[in-house]
This record gives structure tokens, sequence and C-alpha cells, in this order.
């Protein structure tokens, strides 16, 4: 519900940014559970196999030349989003997450995508990816 009335208000106030100002941000259970590729780490790690949605929203990062932050947790997801260089958000995340973010990061806008759980709450989570592409186009409009 938060994240819905949270978007339209977004989607209202038609804030846009450069790429560089755009932070996407995506949980850490997108990544495969059986992938040992150290993401907490570097981003870098990722070895891009396809094998999950990491590829996915690296190679979208890429293709607009935006941040792109895994987060391991709440907190540094936070602190990482108020960096003052970053304008805007689009945060890949579950529901309690995603309004736990939209509220530290206030009043940053943040256009969140709810992701999928098929195989149960924080494992091998999924998400629509042209969703988020739309989300980061809406900022760099
Ligand atoms: S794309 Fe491949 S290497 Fe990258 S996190 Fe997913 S499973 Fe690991």
């Amino acid at each position: 519900m938060l994240k819905s009335l949270n978007n339209f208000s977004v989607r209202l106030r038609r804030t846009r940014c450069k790429p560089e100002e755009l932070l996407l941000l995506f949980s850490s259970c997108l990544q495969r559970s059986k992938c040992d590729c150290n993401l907490a780490d570097s981003l870098a790690n990722c070895r891009r196999c396809g094998q999950c949605v990491v590829k996915d929203l690296l190679d979208l990062a890429d293709e607009y030349g935006c941040h792109a932050f895994i987060a391991t947790g709440g907190r540094l997801a936070a602190q990482r989003a108020r960096d003052p260089k970053i304008k805007a958000i689009v945060a890949v995340a579950c529901s309690k997450e995603l309004s736990e973010g939209i509220r530290a990061t206030f009043p940053k806008p943040v256009l969140a995508q709810e992701l999928c759980t098929p195989n149960g709450p924080c494992k091998d989570t999924r998400v629509n990816v042209e969703e988020v592409r739309k989300a980061v186009e809406f900022f760099l409009r």
C-alpha cells in the first residue's frame, strides 16, 4: 500500500536526474543462492553468468550509466541512498524492506519495485526487469 502511494506521488513530482545521480538499489536475495560470488564486497565480482537477475540489473545500470548497489542490510542501503550525490532511487526489494527504505530516505524520490518470491521469502527471488527499466527511464527521461 505504502509502495503504491509512494510510487504514485513520486510520479506526480516528475523528478528527473542525471544517470550519475540515480541509484539502482536491489536486495541481496535476488542473487542465486548457490552462487559463490561475493557481491557484498563488490558487484564487479558477479561473473554475469545469467543464472540470476543480478546480471540483468547490472547490465541495466551499465546501459543507462547509473549506480548499482546490492543491499545486504537495511542500514547500509539507507547509508548509500542518503549520499548527497544521489538524487533519485529505484529500489527492488520485498514489501517490508521497501517501506522501511522509503521512510529512511525520505524526502528523496524512490520508485519501488517489489520482488517476487517463488521460492519462499528471501531465497532466489525474482523481479520483472522490464518494470525496473521503466522506473529507471522515468527518472532519466
Ligand atoms: S549472474 Fe551469475 S555470477 Fe552473477 S550473481 Fe547471478 S548467479 Fe552469480
